[in-house]
C-alpha cells in the first residue's frame, strides 16, 4: 500500500489535504486521530462485518456476465452491488460511518446528499443506530427526488431543503459545513464519497474496500487467481471505483478504467467530466480537480446521472489519473444510456445509470481472448425508471 496510499500529511501526491474553517479543526483531527485506531479494533470489525452480512446482504455475488463475455471476447464479470440494501454501493460507507461515530461519543449524524441515495443510506443506518439525521439537499434537488425524500422521511430523517446558490449538491454541502461548524461536539458529518477534508478520503476508500476483498476471494475461487486483466468503475466522488481498486492498487498487472460522465460531450460545455475538464482547487475541504471558471468559480456540472453530477472528483482519482496509474475514459449520456437498455434486454438486469457508464467504457477498450475484467455494477436502476421511460424505444 506504499506507492499510492495516502501520506502522514494526508495528500495523494499534491492532492488531498484538509481545508477547513477553524472551528471545525478539532473535529477533524479527532476523526483523524481516531479512525484508523477504531477500524482495527476488534469490536468494529465485528460489528462492521455482522451488519454488511446480516443487514446490507454481502458478500454481493461476482456474476459471470455470458452476455457481455461473448460481446468482447473475453471473461466479463459483474461486481453486484446492486443487490446491496437500498440498492447500490453507498451503504457500505453509511454504516463504517456511523459505528466510528458512535465509538466516538456523537449523538446526531448530519449529510448532504444530491440525487438523494447518499441521504437515504445515511437516513438508512441512523433508524438503524436510532440516532437523529439531517439531511441538507438542495431545494432543486428536493423537487427532482421526491421519492428520495420521502423515504428518508419515512425513516425518520429531517430533510433540509437549501435555497441558497443553484439550490443542488454543492449549496447543500456549503450548508451540512455550516451545521457542522454550529455543533462540532456532538454532530458527525457522514460525507457520501471519497472527497472532503482529510481523513474523509481514506476512511471511504478504506470503508468501501470490502468491496475488492471480496472481488479478490471469489475470483480466486472462480479462476484460480485473485486478480483481473481489468478493472471497471464509474466516478462521481469516486467511492465505488475506490472499493474496486483498493487491494489491487499496488499490482500493476491490473488495469484500472474508470468512467465520467461526459454528459453531452466533454466540448458541449455540458458536462460533468471533472479529470477530462478540470483544473487544481480547492472544494468541499480537499484540493483536487475541479470544474471551474478561469476566476476560480465552480461550474455547475450536467451528467443525466444524478450521481456522477458533481463538479470535484476524489483526490485519489485525480492522482491515479495524473499517475496514469488509472485511464479516465469520458462517457456520454446517449452511451450510458444505450448500454443501461443492453444489460437490461440482455441479462435482465436494469443497472443505475451510473454504472451504465463503466458499461460503456467496454466498449472503448481492446480486449485480448484471455482477458479477465471485473465491472463493478454500483447500484440498480430503480431510480431511474422515469429517465428511462422517457427513451424512445
Ligand atoms: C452515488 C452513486 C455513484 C457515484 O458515487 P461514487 O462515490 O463515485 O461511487 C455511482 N453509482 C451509484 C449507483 C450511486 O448511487
Amino acid at each position: 500500500m506504499q506507492k499510492y496510499a495516502i501520506d502522514e500529511r494526508g495528500y495523494y501526491g499534491e492532492f488531498g489535504g484538509a481545508f477547513i474553517p477553524e472551528i471545525l479543526h478539532k473535529c477533524v483531527t479527532d476523526l483523524k486521530e481516531a479512525y484508523l485506531r477504531i477500524m482495527e479494533s476488534d469490536r468494529f470489525q465485528q460489528d462492521f462485518e455482522k451488519l454488511l452480512r446480516d443487514y446490507v446482504g454481502r458478500p454481493s455475488p461476482l456474476y459471470h456476465s455470458k452476455q457481455l463475455s461473448e460481446r468482447y471476447g473475453c471473461k466479463i464479470y459483474l461486481k453486484r452491488e446492486d443487490l446491496n440494501h437500498t440498492g447500490a454501493h453507498k451503504i457500505n460507507n453509511t454504516i463504517g460511518q456511523i459505528l466510528i461515530a458512535r465509538e466516538m461519543g456523537k449523538t446526531r449524524i448530519i449529510a448532504e446528499t444530491g440525487a438523494g441515495q447518499h441521504g437515504v443510506a445515511t437516513a438508512t443506518v441512523c433508524a438503524l443506530m436510532q440516532m437523529p439525521c439531517t439531511v441538507y439537499m438542495g431545494k432543486t434537488d428536493v423537487e427532482r427526488q421526491e421519492v428520495n425524500v420521502k423515504k428518508m422521511e419515512m425513516l425518520g430523517a429531517t430533510v433540509v431543503p437549501v435555497i441558497s446558490g443553484n439550490m443542488t449538491l454543492k449549496d447543500a454541502t456549503n450548508e451540512a459545513i455550516r451545521d457542522w461548524c454550529a455543533h462540532p461536539g456532538d454532530t458527525h458529518y457522514i460525507i457520501g464519497s471519497t472527497i472532503g477534508p482529510d481523513p474523509y478520503p481514506d476512511m471511504v476508500a478504506r470503508l468501501q474496500s470490502v468491496i475488492s476483498r471480496e472481488i479478490k476471494e471469489q475470483l480466486l475461487r472462480e479462476e484460480g487467481r485473485d486478480y483481473p486483466d481489468y478493472l471497471f468503475a464509474c466516478v462521481g466522488g469516486g467511492s465505488n471505483a475506490a472499493g474496486t481498486i483498493y487491494h489491487y492498487l499496488n499490482d500493476e498487472r491490473v488495469r484500472i478504467v474508470l468512467a465520467e460522465a461526459g454528459g453531452k460531450g466533454i466540448d458541449s460545455g455540458e458536462s460533468a467530466a471533472t479529470i477530462h475538464l478540470g483544473s487544481a482547487g480547492i472544494i468541499h475541504g480537499c484540493r483536487t480537480l475541479l470544474m471551474q471558471t478561469e476566476d476560480g468559480q465552480i461550474t455547475e456540472p450536467y451528467s443525466i446521472s444524478a450521481g456522477l453530477d458533481y463538479p470535484g472528483i476524489g483526490p485519489i482519482h485525480a492522482y491515479l489519473s495524473s499517475m496514469k496509474r488509472a485511464q479516465v475514459l469520458a462517457v456520454n449520456d446517449d452511451e450510458a444510456l444505450k448500454a443501461a437498455f443492453d444489460l437490461t434486454r440482455n441479462e435482465g438486469i436494469i443497472p443505475a445509470l451510473e454504472s451504465a457508464h463503466a458499461l460503456a467504457a467496454l466498449d472503448k477498450v481492446i480486449f485480448s481472448p484471455g482477458d479477465i475484467a471485473v465491472l463493478t455494477l454500483s447500484g440498480r436502476g430503480d431510480k431511474d425508471l422515469e429517465t428511462y421511460f422517457n427513451v424512445p424505444m
